[in-house]
């Protein structure tokens, strides 16, 4: 396979890149010594809130713009450090009030709203748990991670109260208060409280809680891509590996306007989309609607938008969307922009380079990690299609298993199991009621993410496939990832999903499953031209067999595509836990 290399940006502006030698910075980095870039909380402790919030005033920044959110109707509300403070202070003083307390779990079911932010932010002043629950899951979704986090409070709306949790409120006891951001104190549903009326008559100055470093802070939950999601807990700690990853891998500095796209209801859109930018000081934009072709762009040049960092389903639709959409100097001010959460195709990051005059760098990480982990770096080269390097004080292994061990493979560009050396500040604690399942992960001391990848002999890594959605064929292990980014070179593929289906003969065969662009329609022709591309690209021994067309793939509510999914319906069998998954295409 050969290898683009898109050589390093010019910086654009006069900001240094926080990492710019990389080899130097990873060999002299220790978490211990990165230690000093947080404050701490003054008289001992560590609390993710303060390092957000707090520590920025001491430093007289308080006036400096922290939140900008802009309301799906127009409206724009602007927080800065010293008023996020100040809100966060009273709902923490509210949780205080009713008897809410340490490690009590906190959840949020809210639109991408300013409350959503506070409340996260305040929670954890009081030393609460916060999960942030993505709100267009149905009742039955919100029910099951509610219950099993034990959950104590919400915050809400009275619209999604009403239809999400009131439906089985009195199957879940532990749930004592439910705070609504709409609504006059009159006219609430019994056994709710007015967060307004609440949050007027606390107090905005709160003692925040001395947390110690292995205090549990966060719990969320994994995108149910191949399964039951699962509960991953993370620790106030978390907020070190927040912070410097932030640092390195988004190269964010406190000059910058930062959008991250991803809703807090992901594990990205709260390390990212809250905590990172925030610890350094930068401005971040929030934005209330879906994805919009136009509205994302007008967004990137009217709110001067300087790092920018989302994921591939959105990328693939500004792909879909077409360059013609993108308005002249939108790209101007960006400087940094970076994707996460599935595989980046190659094609995407050379579309990227081309049509919006910027690379996406890929990174690599999950629920689990609390961080990013692998990179790719404003200061160096790209090699398109890896997901980079490992972040300053992350060792990252290709493994196999052995028996009760793993054993490394050292030779470049042989795939396996990509293994990470447990110990970072974001590793996940725990899984939520699954002790087994947790320590089934570490072996020898390295944490197993369940994803198969390669490394090169420049220690880049090569994102093959999840473990499970490998494909044996005919002797050869093949991961999906290569076939769909084959498949993605041809102008009429906007998306791709490839399994392998059983066959007598071979194993398994590679099936791939294709939406094709706009401007194309199905036909034998095209079908047969897509074959031929691929066996071209790929040799007749990868290449898929089949192709079939589909309107669309079915995708987890985060937008990835659920390749099981396209399984078991392949096969006839049991669809498995499809509460995640987007609601058009149950
Ligand atoms: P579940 O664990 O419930 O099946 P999930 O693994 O999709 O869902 P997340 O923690 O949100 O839940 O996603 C992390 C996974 O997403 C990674 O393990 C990997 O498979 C995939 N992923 C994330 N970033 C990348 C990337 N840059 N390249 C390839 N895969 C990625
Ligand atoms: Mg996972």
């Amino acid at each position: 396979m050969e290898t683009t290399i898109l050589r390093k940006a010019r910086p654009a502006s006069g900001l240094r890149p926080n990492l710019g030698d990389y080899a130097a910075i990873y060999a002299g980095f220790s978490w211990q010594g990165a230690r000093y870039e947080l404050a701490g909380l003054p008289g001992g402790g560590l609390n993710i809130a303060y390092e957000a919030l707090d520590r920025h005033l001491l430093r007289g920044r308080g006036s400096k713009l922290a939140l900008r959110w802009l309301g799906k109707d127009g409206t724009q509300r602007d927080f800065s450090y010293a008023s996020m403070a100040r809100e966060t202070n009273r709902f923490a003083n509210v949780l205080r009030s009713a008897g809410i307390g340490n490690g009590d779990v906190v959840f949020t079911l809210l639109g991408r709203v300013p409350e959503l932010y506070i409340a996260a932010l305040g929670a954890l002043k009081n030393g609460s748990v916060v999960s942030p629950l993505f709100s267009v899951f149905g009742p039955e979704p919100v029910k099951t991670r509610m219950a099993r986090g034990g959950a104590r409070a919400v915050v809400t709306t009275r619209h999604l109260y009403e239809r999400k949790i009131l439906p089985w409120r009195d199957q879940l006891p532990s749930l004592a208060h439910v705070f609504l951001i709409d609504g006059g104190e009159g006219s609430l549903p019994p056994g709710t409280t007015s967060l307004k009326a609440a949050m007027a008559a606390a107090r905005n100055t709160f003692q925040i809680v001395k947390t110690a470093p292995e205090d549990i802070a966060l719990l969320h939950f994994t995108s149910g891509t191949t399964g039951t999601p699962k509960g991953a807990i993370h620790v106030h700690e978390a907020v070190l590996a927040h912070h410097m990853t932030g640092k390195y891998a988004l190269d964010l500095h406190p000059e910058d306007v930062f959008w991250c796209t991803a809703d807090p209801g992901w594990v990205t859109g709260t390390s990212y989309g809250i905590i990172a930018p925030l610890t350094i000081g930068a401005t971040l934009i929030v934005d209330e609607a879906d994805f919009d072709a136009a509205r994302w762009y007008a967004i990137l040049s009217e709110q001067k938008v300087t790092v920018w960092y989302t994921a591939p389903t959105a990328i693939r639709m500004l792909m879909r969307a077409g360059r013609e959409m993108v308005p002249k100097g939108t790209f101007d001010r960006v400087r940094f922009m970076a994707s996460v959460g599935e595989p980046l195709n190659p094609e995407a990051v050379l579309w990227s380079a081309d049509a919006l005059g910027r690379p996406f760098h890929d990174n690599w990480w999950q629920t689990e990690t609390g961080g990013i982990m692998i990179a790719n770096y404003l200061s160096q080269d790209i090699k398109v299609g890896s997901m980079g390097r490992p972040l300053p004080g992350i060792e990252a292994a290709i493994v196999e298993r052995d028996g009760e061990h793993v054993r490394i493979i050292t030779e470049p560009m042989k795939s396996g199991e990509l293994a990470l050396k447990a110990g970072w500040p974001s590793m996940f604690r725990g899984y939520l009621h699954e002790e087994e399942r947790y320590k089934k992960n570490f072996v020898d001391g390295w944490y197993l993410t369940g994803d198969l990848a390669m490394r090169d002999a420049d220690g880049y890594f090569w994102f093959v496939g999840r473990g499970d959605d490998v494909i044996k064929s005919a002797g050869h292990l093949i991961g999906p990832f290569e076939v769909e980014s084959a498949l993605m070179e041809h102008p009429a593929v906007s998306e791709v999903g490839v399994i392998g289906v059983p066959d007598p003969v071979a194993g398994e065969i590679v099936k791939a499953f294709v939406a094709l662009n706009p401007r194309y329609a199905e036909s034998e022709a095209l079908r047969k031209e897509l074959l031929g591309h691929a066996r071209l690209r790929l040799g007749p021994a990868v290449a898929p067999k089949e192709i079939v067309f589909r309107k669309n793939l079915p995708k987890t509510r985060s937008g990835k595509i659920m390749r099981r999914l396209l399984k078991a319906r392949e096969l006839g069998l049991p669809e498995g836990d499809i509460s995640t998954l987007e609601s058009d295409e149950k």
